[in-house]
């Protein structure tokens, strides 16, 4: 009987445990598995929250993959469960809605006569005087005119990152936004998108009846049936290794398990210190970052007219980044269907100023915000309203996060029995397919001895991303 210890019971986490019941013909004499989880509930950034009768995501959660194992498990534990929503989400800027993606005739038409010469005249120095591509500023430039750039890029990914566009790294851009130019573009709107299958997935999308916590709730109750063990409000607060072997884990009890395997989801940094590393892999999992996110849901006394999904707020004057409207996600995540329930989210980093206010000035900040750009008329009521603040929500791809993800990496490797999986768990931006996908190869590594590269998963940014991004 091997001991295998999964740390975090998000997507990543459960799956693992999930592949190895599916996979092994005796999985109950094979392998005793346990999942140590530090919160009360499942899910991690995927689970679904509740407010007094009103589900709502950490950021809405589309469900949407390529990899034929993940939509084989989806639909393996939630089968019927699934509905399918159309999907609308749009920039708001100036007071006004534009496509997204960015169309061009869409926005010249919206942007007013002057402000189209400017960015015409723009777009043509930016193709006559291209800049060499260092920053995402000088990317999107070189493709839009540094016009159209800093009102369709520039403030919302600053809002996200906290970081000057000139900062970031043109890789970004050119991973996320493959394939994007006004040239591409107007092509796309003049003769049509021939790719009807990456348009359906676009305009539609798959979602569970009560959101994606109810994916990870059922797939947590399927587990337990195969007498994998949950332990809440757990969590890890020592390791022992012996040469390149780690031999046994504390947990926040001071329990003592020995292991054959341990697979990790937690935030890579957090496990990195639990190592003791030396001084040199300390240093780097430093100079790994994160961002977080704090998202509010508020709960109106009214139904808003509007039938987006999530809406980019490109409006410099405020800090609210993107507002979701969960009526439109689902029918059944709001309790009354007259009232609307709107998820305001910021963009931060822990401890930061906003990060600290208490909740009712978050809630505060968020109402007064939504509605002086005129989202929700004034006269709407909140009825109920919840904060969740979420931590290392993203990895943040800086100047030097790659030559500090490869020491850390260089590092782990070393250890035969440890494998790191997930999306703060490996410090990549995993969407949840490729989060569940590396949970797989985890559990297929230890079930076949080790023949999957872990770390190669989501090299591959093909899919949707070719026509637009998605920015979560
Ligand atoms: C705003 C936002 C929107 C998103 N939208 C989408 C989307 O529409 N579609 C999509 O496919 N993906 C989306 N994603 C990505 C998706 O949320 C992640 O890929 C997925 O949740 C990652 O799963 P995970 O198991 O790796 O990590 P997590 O979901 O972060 O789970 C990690 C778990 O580990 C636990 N944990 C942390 N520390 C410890 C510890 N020390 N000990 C024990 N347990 C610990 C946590 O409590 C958590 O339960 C979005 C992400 C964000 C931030």
């Amino acid at each position: 009987m091997k001991n295998i210890a999964i740390l975090g019971a998000g997507p990543a986490g459960l799956s693992s445990a999930y592949e190895l019941a599916k996979i092994s013909d005796n999985f109950e004499n094979e392998y005793n598995v346990v999942i140590f989880e530090k919160s009360s509930e499942v899910g991690g950034i995927s689970k679904t929250a509740l407010n007094n009768g009103y589900y709502f995501d950490l950021g809405g959660h589309r469900f949407f993959t390529k990899i034929e194992d993940v939509s084989n498990m989806w639909n393996d534990i939630l089968k019927d469960e699934f509905i399918l929503r159309p999907r609308l989400s749009r920039i708001y800027y100036n007071k006004k809605f534009f496509n997204y993606p960015v169309k061009v005739f869409d926005a010249v038409s919206k942007l007013g006569l002057k402000e189209d010469f400017l960015i015409f005249m723009s777009f043509m120095k930016s193709q006559m005087l291209k800049r060499k591509e260092i920053s995402f500023e000088d990317w999107v430039s070189n493709r839009f005119g540094y016009r159209l750039y800093s009102i369709f890029f520039k403030t919302y990914t600053e809002k996200v990152w906290a970081t000057p566009c000139d900062k970031i790294q043109a890789e970004w851009a050119s991973q996320r936004i493959k394939g994007l130019s006004i040239g591409a573009i107007i092509k796309r709107e003049l003769l049509g998108d021939k790719n009807e299958v990456i348009k359906t997935l676009i305009d539609e999308f798959l979602y569970p009846k009560y959101g994606p916590g109810q994916m990870y709730s059922e797939l947590a109750k399927t587990l337990t049936e195969k007498d994998v063990k949950i332990a809440y409000n757990s969590y890890i607060s020592a390791i022992t290794t012996k040469e390149n072997k780690i031999v046994s884990i504390v947990d926040n009890n001071d329990n003592e398990f020995e292991i054959d395997e341990l697979i990790s989801s937690i935030p890579i940094d957090d496990m990195v210190r639990l190592l003791n590393p030396p001084n040199e892999v300390l240093d780097a999992i430093t100079n790994l970052k994160f961002r977080s996110f704090i998202i509010v849901n508020l709960v109106f006394d009214n139904l808003v007219d509007l039938k987006d999904t999530w809406i980019y707020i490109h409006e410099p004057e405020v800090k609210l980044g993107r507002v979701q409207i969960f009526n439109n996600w689902s029918p059944h995540l709001v309790k009354n269907s007259n009232c609307s329930s709107i998820g305001a989210e910021f963009f931060c980093s822990e401890n930061d100023e906003l990060w600290v206010l208490p909740d009712n000035e978050i809630i505060k900040k968020a109402e007064e915000e939504i509605k002086k750009i005129d989202l929700i008329p004034d006269n709407f009521k909140i009825t109920d309203a919840k904060v969740v603040r979420v931590p290392k929500a993203y990895p943040v791809y800086d100047e030097g996060y790659k030559n500090n993800l490869n020491i850390v990496i260089d590092y782990l490797n070393a250890f035969e029995n440890l494998q790191l999986i997930g999306r703060a768990g490996m410090f990549k931006y995993n969407n949840m397919d490729h989060s569940i996908y590396t949970g797989f190869l985890a559990a297929r590594n230890i079930a076949y001895g080790k023949k999957y590269d872990i770390w190669g998963v989501n090299q591959d940014q093909e899919y949707h991303e070719e026509i637009k991004s998605d920015k979560w």
